[in-house]
């Protein structure tokens, strides 16, 4: 069925939109039958489980950091990701930056944003996201390329769709703002069931798991 759920989004979707396939749960041997389907991209939510399953992936693909990253954690996640979707503190970036630079890497990354305004939600307050990437700009061996957002979640779409309109908005207004070593490419937005409308609302990126893989057990 993975490769079936495959072929039939990446047919429905625009070809401008990246999939990343959340494989948290999942075996190596499903996330090598969703590469070998046409995937390139698998997203992850913890370190462990990451360097665990990623070493029995043989396939290429790229591995995203789609989870909360926990600062004590970011050493190891620069040795195994490919791209940090989950950035929101200045505290982290910092971290990142200098594990990247022990390791002589340039890392890929995106601001995630508390579209929803919850308390308990990770991601930076939209109206903070202008002075965390000006900080982050500074940092030479990270490399903002976007933003990334979940929202609150709630089975339905509809509620969705004014938090992915926020998240686009700030998006373009990044873009335009042009700060330095910055490069806004990617929207990340939109999960199984709200990534049409994230769609409709410009995401270029969406993260799906469920409807890739089937329910998680
Ligand atoms: C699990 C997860 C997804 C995908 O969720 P599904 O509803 O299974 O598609 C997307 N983004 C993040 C951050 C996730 O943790």
């Amino acid at each position: 069925m993975i490769r079936e759920n495959i072929l039939r989004i990446l047919q429905e979707i625009p070809p401008y939109v990246s999939v990343v396939a959340a494989a948290k749960t999942r075996t190596p041997q499903e996330i090598t039958e969703a590469i070998e389907a046409g995937i390139t991209l698998i997203g992850e939510n913890y370190v462990q489980e990451t360097e665990g399953v990623r070493a029995l992936v043989k396939a290429k693909a790229s591995w995203h950091m789609i989870g909360h990253l926990q600062t004590n954690k970011a050493k190891k996640a620069v040795q195994i990701f490919d791209m940090i979707q989950t950035v929101d503190s200045l505290r982290l970036a910092e971290a990142l930056d200098r594990a990247c630079k022990s390791l002589g890497k340039i890392m890929p990354i995106l601001i995630e944003i508390n579209s929803g305004r919850e308390a308990q939600k990770a991601g930076v307050l939209p109206e903070e996201a202008h002075t965390l990437i000006h900080g982050i700009s500074a940092l030479s061996s990270l490399k903002v390329m976007g933003v990334m957002t979940m929202g609150p979640l709630s089975g339905n779409p509809e509620e969705s769709r004014p938090y992915f309109r926020t998240t686009r908005a700030l998006f373009e207004e990044l873009r335009c703002a042009g700060i330095p070593n910055t490069e806004m490419r990617y929207l990340s937005m939109g999960m199984s069931d709200s990534y049409k409308a994230a769609v409709e609302e410009g995401a270029n990126m969406i993260r799906l798991g469920t409807c890739i893989f089937g329910p998680r057990g």
